[in-house]
């Protein structure tokens, strides 16, 4: 018997490898084990122990917008904080006492918040209209109706392929 589950996945049960399947403790007091179906078939594969450590975690919309890009990896990391809000913003530093004010230095109008850098600075605006116009995409949606990473997979619905998808995504990240 091989025990594959790790604890972090399930510290309250164990999921272990009986053969070919994978089985769980029986808990109803005659002993024995229970078959748990990882897979359809509950058959053990080297995939159905890696998606193992998967289970219930929560898909990120921007994952293959950032991490396919062709933009150096340092690029990468500053989108991913940003779209997370983890981003140094003025606010961000005034709840850490940082700083006495959160008023946007770009435009001096509204709270410098991570959603308002990304998409709904007048600033940030129109360096998106340059670049959406500069590389061809006509009539983009508005950013000021939803959060910016909703803008950006949008954008990348636009009848484009694969190719220019990772363009767009490249070019929206060097631009920030
Ligand atoms: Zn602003």
């Amino acid at each position: 018997m091989t025990s594959l589950a790790p604890s972090r996945f399930n510290p309250s049960r164990s999921t272990s490898l009986y053969g070919r399947s994978w089985r769980g403790p029986f808990y109803g007091g005659r002993g024995g084990h229970h078959q748990v179906k990882w897979t359809p078939d509950a058959t053990y594969s080297a995939r159905s122990a890696y998606n193992m450590f998967f289970q219930g975690s929560e898909r990120f919309e921007g994952a293959k917008p950032i991490w396919k890009a062709w933009a150096p990896l340092k690029v990468k990391f500053f989108m991913w904080l940003a779209i997370r809000r983890r981003i140094w913003t003025a606010d961000r530093r005034h709840r850490h006492g940082l700083t006495g004010s959160t008023t946007c230095r770009l435009c001096h109008q509204e709270d410098e918040t991570a959603e308002h850098l990304l998409g709904g600075c007048t600033f940030t605006k129109q360096i998106w209209h340059s670049l959406l116009t500069t590389i061809g995409i006509q009539n983009p949606p508005s950013i000021a109706d939803q959060d910016f990473m909703s803008w950006w997979i949008l954008l990348r619905q636009q009848g484009l392929s694969m190719q220019q998808k990772k363009g767009l995504d490249t070019a929206v990240m060097l631009c920030l």
